[in-house]
């Protein structure tokens, strides 16, 4: 007689269950870790901190008191050097916010730094711009992160959805052959489309930055690793700058593959709107033959909005671009567009690189060199290691 311990004493039925409750087992541990594993990537990336503060403020929201309304924005996790310098006046100038409803939190994120590391003692006020109405939520906690005023503009639809004349069939064929390139980012987006076209063409005739000279970019979960220990806006006005950028990236060759040439086409046609003492050296080493790719990071500028309203090459120049349908047969980004119309239409002399503004955005950062006064001046708590200029030499 075999004797079975009573594990094993159940029925055939019993064996089974239990065999299966144990896979069962299995694979959730196995679950489990491969979430645990995945988590790691996205916080890699610096996907599950969007994840996870779009889900905290979303479990905030849910009990009526939000805790980014009710408890904006605590200056004391910002501590400033004594004595703060001291301005005598302001320039005339706004932030730039283009934000959908569900960017909230993000949005009140980048807020909290910029108020934290500049505006607090500035007051420099807020535009928020949406291709929809701004809810009544984003309004009221948007405005309570800071003590300048807030304004909240609607972009008129002809200005962001794709235009009738785009031949939707090619542009839907042009989305999925790029989706099946590897790297790509918002390969088959149309609303990335929409927003990058918006950004090159229509930004800047807004009505309610009409009354603004001066612009300064802020998009959600963004970053500023050191103090800003002066007004970057006067220092545009007072050193006659109509462009800054902290950093410089590479355009992606698959995203923009007749960029150059179309632009080249509408620059040989109109070499009037040249400046005579452009950047072309920035955009292209051979005289305009090839492209450099380089372009400035556009969700970080600074930029004179009289230029933008005042140059006729500019908006000329933005109007080629759309009539060759690239913006949504490619996927060609404001980055690249303002890289180019800013390095020929402007004097290069007008174009600003702000080394010693440290700022991080989706793992991207310019972080001042410690040996330089900006990274004591500014008590920096970012790694100049992970400077992208640093990289960038390293993999030279
Ligand atoms: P990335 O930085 O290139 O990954 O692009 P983002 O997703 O951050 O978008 C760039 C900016 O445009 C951010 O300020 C977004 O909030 C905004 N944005 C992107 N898509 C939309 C959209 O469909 N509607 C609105 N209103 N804003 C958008
Ligand atoms: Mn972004």
């Amino acid at each position: 007689m075999v004797s079975y311990s009573p594990l094993f004493s159940s029925s055939p039925a019993r064996w089974k269950q239990l065999v299966l409750s144990k896979r069962i087992t299995i694979a959730s541990v196995l679950l489990l870790f491969s979430l645990l594993a995945l988590s790691e990537v996205f916080l890699e990336r610096g996907i599950s901190t969007r994840i996870l503060s779009s889900l905290s403020f979303n479990a905030k929201s849910s009990d009526q008191s939000p805790l980014s309304c009710s408890n904006p924005f605590d200056p004391s996790s910002f501590p400033h050097h004594t004595p703060r310098p001291t301005y005598t006046r302001k320039a005339n100038a706004t932030f730039l916010t283009l934000a959908r409803n569900s960017d909230l939190a993000g949005v009140i994120h980048s807020m909290k730094q910029v108020e934290g590391r500049f505006n607090r003692d500035r007051h420099y006020p807020w535009v928020f711009l949406n291709d929809e109405p701004f809810t009544e939520e984003f309004i009221r906690c948007t405005s309570a992160v800071t003590s300048a005023k807030t304004h909240y503009g609607q972009i008129p639809r002809e200005q962001w959805v794709q235009p009738d004349f785009i031949d939707e069939e090619k542009a839907t064929k042009a989305r999925k052959a790029l989706s099946k390139m590897r790297g790509v980012f918002y390969a088959e987006s149309v609303s990335y489309r929409n927003m990058c076209r918006f950004y090159s063409g229509f930004f800047y005739k807004q009505p309610l930055l009409q009354d603004f000279k001066y612009y300064w970019r802020v998009e959600p979960d963004i970053n500023y690793r050191c103090e800003i220990e002066y007004d970057p806006f006067l220092y545009m006005e007072d050193n006659d700058k109509a462009y800054g950028f902290t950093i410089s990236v590479p355009e992606q060759k698959e995203t923009t593959p007749t960029l150059w040439d179309t632009s080249m086409e509408f620059f040989n046609q109109n070499p009037q709107y040249l400046h005579p003492n452009n950047a072309m050296r920035f955009a292209s080493k051979d005289g305009g033959m090839t492209w450099t790719r380089c372009t400035y990071w556009t969700n970080f500028e600074i930029g004179d909005l009289d230029f933008f309203r005042g140059s006729e090459g500019y908006t000329k120049y933005f109007e080629h671009l759309e009539a060759a349908g690239g913006f949504y047969y490619e996927r060609w980004g404001d980055a690249p567009m303002h890289g180019i119309a800013i390095s020929l239409l402007l004097d290069r002399d007008r174009i600003h690189h702000f080394d010693d503004i440290a700022y991080e955005h989706t793992g991207w950062e310019q972080c001042p060199n410690p040996v330089s006064p900006a990274y004591e001046r500014g008590r920096c708590d970012c790694d100049y290691g992970n400077s992208m200029d640093v990289k960038w030499k390293r993999s030279a």
